[in-house]
């Protein structure tokens, strides 16, 4: 018998069957810093993630190649991490030989969950918006939900090619997301005004980064003596 002063959420979370809610935000992470760490725990909160797992490109297939390696971008995002549940990493699109394709991803960890647990995939909004260019972008709802990470002071129009799929998909409440894919929300956030762009820059003018990248993450940065200029 469940004991009735357990919420609803408690109540799921004590049945064998419970979905396994998990959520995936991929990125550079070249580094990790404090605006990807604070904007992932408070969508993995808002949404009862089991496990939100940073993806770290290998060979990004949208933009320029990351300044540091894998292996130093995959660490950072090791020791961010470390000890913060329900954050994780995943490494799989390092161990790849060939472009980070999303939809590769989702097919892969969609084959190790069971059918029933939800996928949420999460992406900002100028990601989102860019979705028409990307491989296969037309299957990726049957593998994951997407959720969008939108500014509150936002006003942007999604191009023509997502009108469509977003009339036919999106939902107002991302707590109401039924089933384990197949439909869009948007998470309403405010971002810290950082970017790795900013942190790259200030380590190679010489500057500091304390409190824009989680202490481990500094002095990783600062062990290996990444993003400095050379002497
Ligand atoms: P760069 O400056 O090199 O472009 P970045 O800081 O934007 O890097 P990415 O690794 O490209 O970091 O971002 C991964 C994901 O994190 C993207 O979905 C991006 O929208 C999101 N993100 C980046 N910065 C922030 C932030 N300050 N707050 C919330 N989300 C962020």
């Amino acid at each position: 018998m469940v004991d009735s002063s357990l919420g609803a959420a408690d109540a799921a979370n004590l049945s064998p069957t419970a979905p396994r809610r998990v959520g995936v935000l991929g990125g550079t992470f070249d580094p990790v810093h404090i605006g990807h760490l604070r904007s992932a725990l408070e969508v993995a909160e808002l949404l009862g993630f089991d496990e939100l797992r940073l993806t770290p490109n290998a060979r990004p297939p949208h933009r320029d190649m990351p300044q540091v390696t894998a292996q130093d971008r995959l660490a950072m995002v090791e020791k961010a991490v470390q000890g913060v549940t329900p954050l994780t990493v995943d490494a799989r699109e390092l161990l790849r030989d060939k472009p980070s394709y999303t939809i590769d991803t989702l097919e892969s960890m969609r084959a190790e969950l069971c059918a029933h647990d939800p996928l949420f995939l999460l992406l900002g909004w100028d990601a989102f918006c860019g979705l028409p260019s990307w491989h296969r972008w037309e299957e990726l709802l049957q593998h994951c939900h997407i959720l969008v990470l939108q500014r509150p002071d936002a006003d942007s129009e999604p191009p023509d090619a997502l009108r469509n799929l977003l009339a036919a998909r999106c939902i107002s409440d991302p707590a109401a997301l039924k089933g384990p894919s197949g439909q869009i929300a948007f998470v309403w956030q405010t971002p810290l005004s950082v970017s790795a762009t900013q942190i790259r820059q200030l380590l190679a003018s010489g500057k500091s980064v304390r409190f824009l990248v989680p202490d481990a993450v500094l002095a990783y940065i600062d062990a290996h003596g990444l993003y400095r200029a050379p002497n």
